[in-house]
């Protein structure tokens, strides 16, 4: 048996001793997480810097603030999620019982991403034991330093059986994808999400695909394009444009661009000082590989702000490029770095069009005064998410569903989400052996006046309110008895 085959196996046996399932052991186990996270926080800090060079509070901001949140948000509405939810009734179902009743999946793979190494691989393990499922958590390979540390301290913290950690690459990844999980969470970019489903489909598991994009950013002439650019240099260049919801391109007339290059220069300066280099608020790039890939973008476009950079240090300058066209390198693909390219656009109709042109992205965001203006972006184009006037804080919102539509992903996080989207919502309905009348219009021999009764029944659904369902149980009732005794023999 390979380490990925027996790690799986173990948490499917622990999985089948029905212990993660109690209410109090998901607690216990959230909070041990919890106790991670203040008990830790020096290592876990010290291997992002080694692996991102975020510094000690940006770690904190970035990484496990939101997860603390998000812990104590499951600790505190467990009870509430975990529940049976009674649904609305129809007037064949008045007298039963009927609910959703979330039951956990069994054992869901999580893959994560290195950009937010800990955000995006404990997020979905929070859900995951939330829902009180099992978990193998696959720690990105290229966050050297972290996928260590969450090997070595997951296992110290919560159930080892349960929620194992197999570390590696590409092929240990595919040989837990040989496996069969009850779902799989996958967060990374598109192209290795198709590998996944396909993966996936093979034993019909279900997916949750997290995955990236080009997300655009219009700026309208109509609007404080100082606080705009201000707020979209710190959406752009946090972890050194390493964020999956980072805006990746400016949409603005060309009689703003001036004022936006000159604005992001400021912000630049403001955040980062004169030299982003040795300011310890500014990231790096992850490794070499990303490094090349993203200084080839630069080839064909002009630099506005920034362009300099370290190959040794994997440093490239906070960079804005001008008169960008829809041609050239940087836009064909996700830049996930900290390059900003800006694309002179002669309207909003036209800014429209040519985001409808590309793949839906995770995000859009859209600065302006004027509220019509988010209204037809809004209208008129599908994102993940949809922002006006800032960047990434959508994430930081644990009641809004977070993840992609079409290229950018499928399923969604966050809060409740994670529980529902690791649950199997199951439908129940429980029926006394009463009231057999009721029953007969759907038995054979079938007949119009039977017919005429089942439309009845099935068309008339009317929310009654408490009072108007014990009035109609009433009459059903009665209906039933004469029903039975004159109409349907
Ligand atoms: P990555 O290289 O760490 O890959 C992600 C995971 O996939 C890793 O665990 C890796 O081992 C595995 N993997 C890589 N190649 C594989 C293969 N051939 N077969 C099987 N498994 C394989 O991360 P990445 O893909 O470079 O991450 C960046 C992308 O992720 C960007 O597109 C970004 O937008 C996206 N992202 C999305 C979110 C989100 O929440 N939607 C969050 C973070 C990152």
């Amino acid at each position: 048996m390979s380490r990925e085959q027996l790690a799986v196996a173990r948490a499917r046996k622990a999985f089948e001793t029905g212990r993660s399932k109690p209410l109090e052991h998901r607690i216990r186990q959230l909070k041990n997480l919890q106790r991670l996270f203040t008990e830790k926080q020096k290592e876990i800090a010290d291997a992002i810097k080694k692996d991102l060079n975020k510094s000690e509070v940006g770690a904190q901001l970035y990484e496990t603030l939101g997860l603390e949140g998000e812990i104590s948000l499951a600790i505190n509405k467990l009870k509430q999620w975990a529940a049976p939810r009674p649904v609305e009734k129809s007037l064949l179902t008045l007298s039963d019982t009927v609910y959703i009743k979330p039951e956990p999946l069994g054992v869901v793979l999580i893959i994560g991403a290195w950009n937010y190494p800990w955000a995006v691989t404990i997020q979905p393990l929070i859900g995951a034991i939330a829902a009180g499922n099992a978990a193998v958590i696959k720690p990105s390979e290229v966050c050297v330093h972290t996928a260590k540390v969450m090997e070595d301290l997951l296992p110290v913290y919560i159930d080892k059986e349960l929620y194992p950690v197999v570390t590696g690459g590409v092929p240990e990844t595919q040989e837990l994808l040989r496996q069969r999980f009850d779902h799989i969470f996958y967060t990374g970019n598109s192209m290795v999400g198709k590998l996944i489903m396909d993966a996936a489909a093979k034993n019909l598991t279900p997916v949750t695909l997290e995955l990236g994009g080009k997300s655009p950013c219009y700026i309208d002439k109509n609007c404080d394009i100082s606080v705009a650019c201000r707020r979209v240099t710190w959406g752009k260049y946090t972890n050194c444009g390493q964020t999956c919801i980072a805006p990746d391109y400016i949409l603005c007339e060309p009689s703003i661009q001036d004022q936006v290059i000159r604005e992001i220069k400021k912000s630049i300066k403001e955040f980062y000082t004169d030299n982003p280099k040795t300011c310890p608020d500014y990231g790096r790039i992850i490794n070499q590989r990303h490094f090349k890939r993203i200084m080839a973008m630069l080839d064909d476009s002009t630099v506005a702000v920034g362009g300099d950079n370290d190959e040794s240090d994997c440093y490239i300058a906070p960079t804005v490029l001008r008169d960008v066209k829809p041609e050239s390198k940087v836009m064909q693909e996700e830049i996930f770095g900290p390059l900003l390219p800006i694309l002179p656009i002669s309207s909003l109709d036209e800014a429209i069009k040519f985001i409808n042109k590309r793949e839906k992205p995770l995000a859009l965001y859209v600065f302006t005064s004027d509220d019509k203006v988010i209204q037809k972006m809004r209208d008129e184009t599908s994102s993940g998410g949809l922002v006006a006037n800032d960047c990434l804080v959508h994430y930081s919102v644990s009641s809004l569903p977070f993840g992609g539509v079409g290229n950018s992903g499928m399923g969604c996080y966050h809060g409740k989400f994670s529980f529902d989207q690791l649950s199997h919502l199951r439908s129940c309905l429980i029926k006394q052996l009463k009231m057999e009348g009721v029953n007969s219009m759907r038995y054979p021999p079938h007949t119009p006046k039977k017919l005429g009764w089942a439309r009845f029944f099935i068309l008339n659904t009317v929310d009654l309110g408490w009072i108007g369902r014990m009035a109609a149980l009433a009459v059903l009732a009665a209906v039933a008895a004469v029903v039975l005794q004159n109409y349907f023999y």
